[in-house]
């Protein structure tokens, strides 16, 4: 794919970096529990059941699997309930031991956004949703700086769905068995783009694991059976809280990001 030039649109630098935290424009996010309200299937759960690709009214048995059928393809079958209720319950790395809950994701599940994270921290196990904490403020405001709010079009999802100890960085193993869900994310989700933020969800996608400076602009591909999802990649939010400076680049990923967006749909339109 070709790489589109960065050019900031919309909002002014300042109003930019206002917008994303540097100045006084912080809102409380709506809770959950309100959204949830607003908008049904906001914990992971389906927003839109009747448009989700194998979804079933089946949610409380375990997805049996098929004779000498691989982990993998098993979460390969599932959907939303399915995938639920197996992160639960999941033991497939050394994460499990700690979390007080897997945490899944959040948002609509016909999202043409997704943005991955890396993995919850303290307040996101509590909570069950990923981006709670002052990173999750970033991200909100970032959100609304390209004119997106969370559960409205956009899914956001963890590289990993477990609390890794102490918020250390999740181990590549760690990445590795968490993968099989995340793929099976993006394949019930379909989104028209990916905005991979920070070096676990890079290296939980494109197998990267060097510095984050040389991915950014470039546009990747996620390969699905239905086609391929443009990619691009920015800092993660918790580290744009400690480098301010870095958030006029977040900003110009985002543009672009905004930009592929309004492609992507130009594109199905015609
Ligand atoms: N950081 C992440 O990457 N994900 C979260 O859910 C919270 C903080």
């Amino acid at each position: 794919m070709k790489n589109n030039p960065v050019r900031p649109e919309g909002l002014s630098h300042n109003e930019l970096l206002a917008e994303m935290g540097l100045g006084p424009q912080w809102r409380l996010r709506t809770t959950t529990a309100a959204l949830a309200e607003q908008r049904e299937g906001t914990l992971g759960m389906p927003a839109k059941a009747a448009s989700q690709p194998g979804q079933s009214d089946r949610p409380t048995q375990p997805l049996q699997p098929q004779p000498g059928e691989s982990c993998e393809l098993r979460i390969a079958r599932m959907d939303w309930a399915d995938l639920a209720r197996e992160t639960a319950h999941c033991q497939a790395c050394g994460l499990c031991r700690q979390r007080r809950q897997a945490v899944l994701g959040v948002g609509d599940t016909a999202a043409d956004w997704l943005f991955i994270g890396e993995g919850p921290g303290a307040e996101e196990d509590a909570r069950g949703e990923p981006f709670v904490g002052q990173a999750g403020k970033l991200l909100d405001a970032m959100l609304r700086a390209i004119g997106l709010r969370r559960g409205d079009d956009v899914y956001i999802a963890n590289a990993v769905k477990c609390r890794p100890p102490n918020n250390r960085t999740p181990e590549v193993d760690e990445i590795a068995a968490c993968k099989p869900y995340l793929l099976r994310q993006i394949e019930l989700l379909q989104p028209r783009l990916i905005v991979l933020l920070g070096r676990v969800a890079v290296q939980a996608l494109l197998g990267e694991s060097g510095p984050l400076a040389a991915l950014r602009g470039q546009t990747f591909s996620h390969r699905t059976p239905h086609g391929e999802i443009p990619m691009l990649v920015s800092y993660h939010p918790a580290y744009l809280l400690r480098n301010l400076p870095d958030k006029a680049k977040a900003w110009q990923d985002l543009c672009r990001a905004r930009q592929m967006m309004r492609q992507a749909k130009a594109t199905a339109a015609d």
